[in-house]
């Protein structure tokens, strides 16, 4: 049948990274789907920088795989580089990253998703949404046809009203050398929409061959290399290094003399940009004090000589560009492959759309990714996950699947987006989450993979894995809590360490939790390694073992302050609560309050300006 003749159970609409996780998570379920994106030769294009992961951003990665999607087989697939960020901070910490061959990850994510049953495709834009009284029933194409759908994602990124600015230069654009996107915040606009305009930006791309690489610092990847998916994805064999370099005063001044036809000085740009990914001039004026910033020279992949400048994102003209890169050192001879530019565009504030990412006004429509005020490939998939998910639920009547802040960044960043909203380009950070020592990239497996396969979507082959990771874990510990060490055996390795010796045998689970100690220096306590050997234990599991010796306080702590916030997470508001009965409330709570419409107390609790005087107030008026 002709796709204009089906009604499909989901539309997804946009290509990027949100809507491939969405239209892969949605098939995957059972539902009927197609994917509406403006060109199919750019599925999941890296817009930025061609790197997945990192702080906090390499849990989510964790998080999406083991709930079975595929951003973090995808990066497996087609990195150059990895890299365990913070490994000498404490594992909650720790955050995988990986440089990606750019245009290998579009072709894996494109093969992966031809080979989803379920997944039909069409290469057009869309320009309109179709709607019946307050619910969604389909969308309008630029060539004519209109689609049905019973449900439909929006995921158009940085495309809607796309407006590129380089120096005094602007043109309509959704990313560089793509047309934007019109017609569809005017028609959500239109059924009552809030939106608003963000901005970001992206550095050159240059030729490798002309830089001198003799006068940068080698930054190779990882020796020990990991992969990103709980699945056996192939481990690299071979990285490709990037190189470090500065900028210089010298530098500064150049950029300085731009500053007047600067898009972003002048006022030609109004729209927040994302904090933490500062432009250079940004970066210049902000930190007048600093004589140098770092540029990161990083390859864009393993058969190609393109190179991306991390570190110079700006939209100042070209020939300053041009002038200012050349006295950075190693990049006196460089020949561009693409100036950088600023991209303003049209997101709609995130406090519109409920847990599940549906929105509040009409029924059956999600968003996902950076329309939502989001930065970053990583945050955009995982939305595109959890609103592929609730969207094949919803066409099955089912109950929508959330996510609690305890139970995965994934939560954090949604229950963030739509309780405070966000009025800058929202990135995920460690700190944001309240409980990240139980959100680690390590257990992202153990926490989520009965989640994702109850859902249909994590294999059986996931969650035996996962089990096998389980047990062997708690075997481990069993027998590090029952199997004594003589002081014969551990004082030479506490001597070397420069320890206090023992005097008498110790439990080896105490000696292992000890911060100075690791099972590497364990080699010659034969029973340790004995029992290693026959119970087939590998490095994952040392380290889940580890962690859990070193870290239970920490753990359980967290645990038990989570247990305590579920309490009042099962305290539920009733839909559409009326507020302004309650007359103890402040107006401000009265106001926030209705304005989000928090599903239980415990999202209450974290709306700015309601007190904790207005939840004892609302507590109180629920008989608790
Ligand atoms: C210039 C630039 C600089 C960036 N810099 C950074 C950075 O420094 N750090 C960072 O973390 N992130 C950065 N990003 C953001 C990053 O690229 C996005 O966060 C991420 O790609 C968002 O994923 P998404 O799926 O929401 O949208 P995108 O990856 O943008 O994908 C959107 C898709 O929707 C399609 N589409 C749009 N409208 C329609 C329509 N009407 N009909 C059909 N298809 C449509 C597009 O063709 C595209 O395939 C930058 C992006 C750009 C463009």
């Amino acid at each position: 049948m002709s796709i204009f003749n089906t009604i499909y159970d989901v539309i997804v609409v946009g290509g990027g990274h949100a809507g491939s996780e969405a239209a892969a998570a949605s098939a995957n379920m059972g539902a009927r789907t197609l994917l509406i994106t403006m060109n199919l030769q750019n599925i999941a294009q890296m817009s930025c920088n061609p790197a997945m992961g990192g702080i906090a951003k390499g849990q989510i990665i964790r998080e999406i795989d083991a709930l079975g999607g595929y951003s973090a087989i995808v990066t497996d697939n087609s990195a150059i580089q990895f890299k365990m960020l913070n490994k000498s901070k404490g594992p909650a910490m720790w955050s995988p990253r990986a440089q990606s061959d750019r245009m290998l990850f579009s072709q894996s994510w494109r093969e992966i998703l031809e080979t989803t049953p379920n997944v039909d495709f069409y290469q057009d834009s869309v320009i309109g949404l179709l709607f019946d009284n307050q619910k969604i029933i389909g969308v309008k194409t630029a060539l004519g046809p209109q689609i049905n759908g019973k449900s439909v994602i929006l995921t158009a990124g940085t495309f809607l009203n796309g407006l590129i600015h380089i120096g005094d230069k602007s043109f309509g654009g959704g990313r560089a050398g793509e047309r934007s996107s019109t017609g569809i915040t005017e028609d959500l606009n239109h059924q009552g929409f809030e939106s608003g305009r963000m901005k970001t930006g992206t550095p050159p791309r240059v030729d490798g061959r002309s830089l001198d690489y003799s006068k940068m610092e080698e930054q190779p990847g990882d020796k020990i290399t990991h992969s990103f998916s709980f699945l056996e994805t192939k481990p690299l064999k071979k990285q490709r290094s990037c190189y470090l370099t500065h900028t210089n005063e010298k530098v500064h001044a150049l950029l300085r003399e731009g500053f007047d036809r600067s898009p972003m000085f002048n006022g030609r740009i109004q729209s927040t940009g994302p904090r933490y990914c500062p432009s250079i001039e940004d970066k210049i004026d902000r930190f007048s004090t600093k004589d140098r910033h770092q540029i990161f020279v990083e390859p864009e992949g393993w058969n190609t000589v393109e190179t991306y400048v991390n570190g110079f994102s700006t939209s100042l003209p070209e020939d300053v560009q041009d002038k200012a890169i050349r006295l950075i050192p190693g990049f006196e001879k460089v020949k561009f492959f693409r100036y950088g530019y600023a991209i303003e565009y049209d997101y709609f504030p995130p406090t519109q759309l409920k847990h599940s990412l549906e929105t509040k006004l009409i029924d059956n429509l999600f968003f996902a990714g950076q329309i939502n005020g989001t930065t970053g490939y990583e945050e955009a998939a995982a939305q595109g996950l959890m609103a592929g998910i609730n969207a094949a639920l919803k066409t099955q009547n089912k109950p929508p699947f959330v996510l609690k802040r305890n139970q995965a960044y994934i939560g954090v960043l949604i229950d963030d987006l739509i309780t405070k909203g966000t009025d800058e380009p929202y990135r995920m950070f460690t700190s944001r989450a309240e409980y990240r020592t139980l959100l680690r990239q390590d257990n992202a497996d153990i926490r989520l993979t009965p989640l994702g396969h109850e859902l249909g979507l994590a294999s059986e082959q996931r969650l035996v894995k996962m089990k096998a990771k389980k047990k062997k874990t708690a075997n481990l510990i069993k027998f590090l809590k029952e199997t004594s060490v003589t002081k014969a055996e551990i004082n030479p390795i506490l001597e070397t360490k420069g320890l206090s010796k023992i005097n008498q045998s110790l439990k080896l689970y105490k000696v292992a939790a000890r911060p100075q100690l690791c099972f590497k220096d364990f080699k010659n306590i034969e029973s340790l390694q004995n029992f290693l050997t026959t119970e087939k234990i590998d490095n994952t599991i040392l380290e889940q073992a580890e962690i859990h010796l070193k870290y239970s306080g920490y753990i359980e702590k967290e645990k038990s302050n989570a247990d305590k916030l579920n309490r009042l997470e099962n305290v539920i508001i009733p839909q559409n609560f009326n507020y302004e009965k309650v007359r103890s409330l402040s107006y401000e709570a009265k106001e926030k309050l209705t304005k989000i419409q928090p599903t239980t107390i415990s999202q209450a609790t974290r709306i700015s300006g309601v007190s904790p005087s207005d939840i004892s107030v609302l507590l109180v008026y629920m008989g608790r």
